[in-house]
């Protein structure tokens, strides 16, 4: 067999939306931007939504609309990919980098401690599309002691009057908290439609607000459609409507609209998402805890307790007493017989950028568990039952032949942390 990671999900939906597109002859940010908007504000609950053509530019764009700035500190987690630390950078701040829990997810306990007065946002990610503790998260912004510390320096900072809270939600798309969108728990979730994500627009992401009464919502969002706009007060789409020649730039704003030949093809998954990918997704999910439960070695990811409930988004498999190099074994072993396989993710600092920058992963040991026992395996709608067996056994019998073979080891190697 050969089994890809994470295909995209194209079917004839999609094909016909992006044809349709083509043949309005109207390709960049218009009709299908503001269709798939709707969709994932109705999807979200969220008071907001504005697409925007990546992740990585939507959370600059929102870091630089609450005025983040030099000398300012976000507090980011150590498990993520680098981007949820590189847009604080690219405003000049400081990514306080803290470690995780168990369950992926940023430890409330390291952002307190590492709350300063010049903290100005938190960003939680929701690693494999398991919501973090937003319920946590809201109480600390909001202790006396903590809002005391808050020093608003810009009219945004000045209207919150706290904490901005953003959920890198880049995998969660359809998670929910207590049965409501997970999105809701936080001020600004930011999605990503990344090829590899739930719903993709091949490159893409979408910021939802749901932002205290303070804000007015409707003006924020003309406001953020003009800041992915360069600043202009009316898009290409409005003037190609005889709307007018004339237009004019308020601000220095950024270039990140989503073009409407991408959202297009969003805009035909997401009518299939909650009656249909999503729970795919799920059902693959248990599937392979179902296939994995009798193996002593397996740890089930966080997916559906606590009145939280994942959007299935990575298989983040865990295995006990497992060293980096057992796992890093088990990978070769299973690509080897053909599933394609990950890790998510490596931690931040792991990377070279980061170390060069000063983290040191020894400060992490959470992360660096997590990280050296995980295998991220294949969770997408068009996986067959035969490809899920077969990539159930393959993992049984590489995991099996890998933890028979240095049984002792294993052991003494696990929570050793390289520092
Ligand atoms: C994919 C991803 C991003 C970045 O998304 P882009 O749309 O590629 O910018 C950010 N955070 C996490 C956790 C991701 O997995």
């Amino acid at each position: 067999m050969n089994i890809a990671f994470a295909p995209p999900y194209i079917d004839q939906s999609v094909i016909d939306e992006v044809v349709s597109t083509l043949n309005s002859k109207w390709i960049t940010t218009g009709p299908k931007v503001i269709a798939l908007e709707n969709e994932v504000k109705k999807l979200t609950s969220s008071d907001a939504a504005i697409c925007v053509n990546s992740w990585t530019s939507g959370a600059i764009l929102m870091l630089k609309w609450f005025g983040i700035k030099a000398g300012d500190e976000v507090i980011v987690p150590a498990y993520t990919y680098c981007a949820t630390a590189l847009c604080v950078l690219h405003c000049g701040a400081t990514p306080v980098i803290v470690d995780v829990n168990d369950d992926f997810c940023i430890s409330s306990k390291a952002v307190l401690k590492a709350i300063t007065p010049k903290t100005k946002a938190i960003i939680a990610v929701d690693i494999a599309g398991w919501p973090c503790d937003y319920e946590k998260l809201n109480n600390i912004i909001r202790m006396p002691e903590i809002n005391s510390l808050f020093n608003a320096e810009s009219n945004k900072q000045r209207a919150l009057g706290r904490i901005l809270l953003i959920a890198d939600a880049a995998h969660s798309l359809g998670a929910t908290i207590n049965g409501l969108a997970a999105a809701k728990q936080s001020d600004i979730a930011i999605f990503s439609f990344h090829a590899v994500k739930n719903i993709t627009t091949a490159e893409g992401g979408c910021i939802c607000l749901n932002l205290p009464p303070a804000f007015d919502t409707y003006e924020e969002y003309q406001y953020l459609k003009m800041y992915t706009l360069n600043g202009q007060n009316k898009d290409a789409f409005a003037k190609s409507r005889g709307a007018g020649w004339k237009y004019d730039v308020l601000f220095q704003g950024l270039k990140v609209n989503m073009p409407d030949i991408c959202a297009a093809i969003g805009l035909a998954q997401i009518k299939k998402y909650e009656c249909a990918l999503l729970p795919v997704r799920k059902l693959i999910a248990l599937k392979y805890c179902k296939g994995f439960k009798k193996m002593n070695w397996f740890m089930a990811p966080p997916l559906l307790k606590d009145n939280r409930e994942s959007s299935y988004h990575i298989f983040a498999l865990r295995i006990k007493n497992l060293s980096e190099f057992q796992r890093d074994q088990i990978i070769e072993d299973v690509v080897s017989k053909g599933v394609a396989v990950n890790v998510h993710f490596i931690p931040l600092p792991m990377l070279t950028f980061f170390k060069s920058l000063g983290y040191k992963i020894s400060d992490y040991p959470s992360s660096y568990l997590q990280f050296s026992r995980e295998i991220s395996l294949p969770i997408y709608p068009q996986l067959t039952n035969a490809e899920l067996d077969f990539i159930i056994e393959t993992v049984i019998g590489s995991v099996n032949a890998v933890m028979g073979y240095v049984k002792s080891e294993a052991i003494a190697l696990d929570y050793k942390v390289e520092a």
